[in-house]
């Protein structure tokens, strides 16, 4: 998973590009870049990568002139963490920058292909080859639009992607808006300035205006102080879907809480499956229930829960803010962090029946230090709520969901909600059903059969790789 912003039309757009990328620091810790350009420049590039979490330095500063810029920060899903595979790309001929989020599913054969055709390589980044495939058809003569839409056709999975090329700034997303990608407007007096970021709390931040999501198949052209274009592409998409494919759990875990993404409130999501999660178990307040998150992802569906079962809220776990996310760290930093993170309030907890809310189970590992956790605190009973469907099959859209044997619902095949509560030493350990999670998207006025349930119920929107991306050697962002 990563996160991208861009910036068009104003002077301090790298600046802007940083406080962005701050807002968007949950997508992608290991590393971030940031490339800016003067629309009448278009050839000159000030490129920083780093490692880490995103710290701009004033030297930083002062290098990044001009009016547009892009950013990304990287989570990598696969492939070394290094900084040939970190973002944004450039290309001097012609000279262009890119960056984007989501993998795709047929890297290997669309990189033979061009490396056969002369294209050079220096990483595994799928935004390296994006960027290079789009390259080497404006070389041959194609409109960014025609080579854009000849992407489209011939790479398959999940991009949400800025290119500048010529003073102009592309935003982009591809056929089945796997990944959430939306633009807004900055204006100063009469000066307008556009705003392209992977969620809108990276738009709140510097203060521009939500306009809208980019629509899956949807190329917006950005300009100083010229409204944007917009070029619907599907209908120059061979064999278009029938519906889309977002990512469902980007609603669940991924996205902040206060953004917009597919035209839903993360929010108001959250605590719709925290309602739905205490309506399924049945549940009603009595003397000694007490029901908390697992912060900070399912701080909102544990609210909606408290809300709908009358149980009372407590902050149990006291969240560590600078370890990061369990999820996206490695598996031997995994171990060490959700030892670190989480610390229990003893005094809310003891002899109580503790309802713990959390957004998913994947490897079991992290639930189980946290039941532990509780019941070493005095918790009499603990009660693992779960408010997404099990984790049952990889990712290959970005989200660096384990293979199969590594994934704890896939491992314990049968009867495994109960093995898994088992494993987890949970006195009761409930899931939120399918059906339940597509009763949310409903209530929220969208159709299900718009979104993506693949690492739930193995149906993938496109052909997945034979295998299957490993941490090492591997592609992707
Ligand atoms: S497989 Fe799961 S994590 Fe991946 S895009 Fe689909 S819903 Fe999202």
């Amino acid at each position: 998973m990563c996160g991208v912003f861009g910036v068009c039309g104003y002077e301090e757009a790298a600046l802007s590009c940083i406080h962005g990328l701050y807002y968007l620091q949950h997508r992608g810790e290991k590393q971030w870049g940031i490339c800016t350009t003067y629309d009448n420049k278009p050839d000159r590039f000030n490129l920083i990568k780093r490692n880490g979490k995103v710290e701009a330095t004033e030297y930083d500063i002062l290098k990044l002139q001009g009016n547009i810029a892009i950013g990304h920060v990287r989570y990598p899903t696969a492939g070394p963490a290094d900084l040939d595979n970190a973002q944004p790309h450039v290309v001097l001929d012609p000279p262009l920058m890119y960056c984007a989020n989501g993998d795709i599913v047929n890297y290997n054969e669309v990189r033979e292909v061009l490396e056969k055709k002369g294209v050079y390589f220096a990483s595994r980044n799928d935004g390296e080859l994006e960027a290079k495939y789009l390259a080497y058809l404006i070389q041959r003569g194609k409109t960014p639009i025609e080579a854009i839409a000849e992407m489209m056709n011939n790479i398959q999975g999940a991009f949400s992607a800025i290119l500048v090329y010529k003073g102009k700034m592309y935003a982009f997303r591809d056929r089945m808006g796997i990944r959430p990608i939306v633009f807004g407007m900055r204006q100063r007096n009469s000066h307008k300035s556009w705003i392209v970021s992977s969620e809108t709390c990276g738009l709140d931040v510097i203060k521009a205006r939500f306009i809208r999501e980019i629509k899956p198949a949807e190329v917006v052209v950005f300009e100083q102080n010229r409204e944007p274009v917009s070029y619907d592409l599907s209908d120059r998409i061979k064999n278009p879907p029938k519906h889309y494919s977002h990512c469902v759990f980007e609603c669940i875990y991924f996205a902040r809480p206060e953004s917009t993404i597919f035209d839903l409130s993360v929010y108001r999501f959250r605590k719709l499956l925290g309602a739905y999660l205490s309506r399924q178990m049945g549940i009603k307040s009595d003397n000694n229930s007490i029901v908390g998150s697992v912060p900070d992802s399912s701080n909102v569906a544990a609210l909606g829960f408290h809300q709908e079962s009358g149980i009372p809220l407590e902050f149990m776990l006291i969240r560590h803010h600078s370890t990061g996310r369990t999820f996206i760290a490695s598996k031997d930093e995994r171990e060490e962090k959700a030892r670190l993170k989480y610390n229990p309030v003893r005094t809310v907890i003891k002899g109580k029946d503790v309802y713990v809310v959390d957004d998913s189970i994947v490897r079991g590992t992290t639930s189980r230090k946290i039941v532990r956790m509780l019941k070493n605190a005095g918790a009499k009973t603990v009660n693992l709520c779960i408010s997404s469907p099990p984790i049952r099959h990889p990712c290959f859209y970005g989200i660096d969901t384990p293979t199969e044997s590594e994934l704890i619902a896939s491992r314990k095949r049968l009867f495994y909600v109960e093995k898994i509560r088992e494993f987890v030493e949970a006195d009761r350990l409930e899931y939120l059903s399918l059906e339940n999670l597509k009763n949310t998207i409903r209530e929220l006025g969208q159709n299900p059969e718009d979104f993506c349930f693949a690492c739930m119920d193995g149906k993938y929107p496109t052909k997945t790789p034979r295998y299957k991306k490993s941490s090492a050697g591997g592609h992707g962002k």
